[in-house]
């Protein structure tokens, strides 16, 4: 339901924690957060209000990180419990994935999945999505082509944001008839289902068009289709007042 991801050189924790706050108005039933620190995915998830996030967060050691993604999740496929709130992580848990939507075709994406001998561990369509990436990241090292590949192998609405171990100082988010917001700073770049989740921050905002994949470090955002094209994207300025 609402989305956060960040890389910059604050707080990567305090920043989505805080977009994910400024997302609450929309609703949800949990919540989660995963982090790229010395080279490994540190997440933390859990069903009910962020409330509950925070408690397991304040006994969790959360390791300094600058680079991270966030979670509110509407339940549409998997009861709303621990297990199937996001972040969803490969059966390595070297990459991490959000998701706001419904993957039309997870039924047999999971099927193929399960043949190739890996195991699932929630109910959610949305966890088909890091075990797909985990195979293609076997076939190449470039984690935007990557998720490029595996979004071409999705049907149904997606805005999808991605963490990888290896990859530390590198978001990468995607969109298919869902929304996908990038904040630009200065020396850090923002992802957001809406700009709520950054107007803290900044208001220089890039607005994703249809099957496209943005990938931001802490001084770039490059954008690309699911075909690797250069793709057209809209710049602009939020000038509205955000107090509410
Ligand atoms: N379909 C996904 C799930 O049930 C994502 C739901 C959402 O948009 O929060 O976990």
């Amino acid at each position: 339901c609402g989305i956060v991801g960040y890389v910059g050189q604050r707080s990567a924790l305090d920043v989505v924690m805080g977009g994910l706050r400024r997302l609450e108005y929309r609703g949800y039933d949990s919540g989660g957060v995963a982090l790229v620190a010395d080279g490994e995915i540190v997440s933390a998830k859990k069903a009910g209000k962020l409330a509950n996030l925070d408690a397991v967060l304040a006994e969790t050691v959360m390791p300094p990180a600058t680079t991270g993604i966030g979670h509110t999740r509407w339940a549409t496929h998997g009861a709303p419990n621990d297990r199937n709130a996001h972040p969803h992580l490969d059966e390595s848990g070297r990459v991490a994935v959000v998701h706001n939507g419904i993957i039309e075709n997870f039924a047999e994406l999971r099927a193929g999945i399960e043949a190739s001998g890996r195991e699932l561990s929630s109910e959610t369509d949305t966890e088909v999505v890091a075990h797909l990436l985990a195979a293609e990241m076997e076939r190449t090292p470039d984690l935007t082509e990557a998720v490029r590949l595996v979004c071409r192998q999705l049907e149904g609405a997606f805005t999808l944001v991605i963490c990888h171990a290896d990859h530390p100082g590198t978001v990468v988010g995607a969109r298919r008839n869902s929304p996908l917001v990038v904040g630009r700073g200065d020396g850090e770049n923002f992802l957001g289902s809406d700009v709520a989740a950054f107007i803290e921050f900044t208001r220089d905002a890039i607005e994703l068009g249809q099957d496209q994949v943005v990938t931001i470090t802490a001084d770039d955002v490059v954008v690309t289709g699911f075909d690797g094209r250069p793709a057209e994207t809209r710049e602009y300025h939020v000038d509205w007042d955000l107090s509410a």
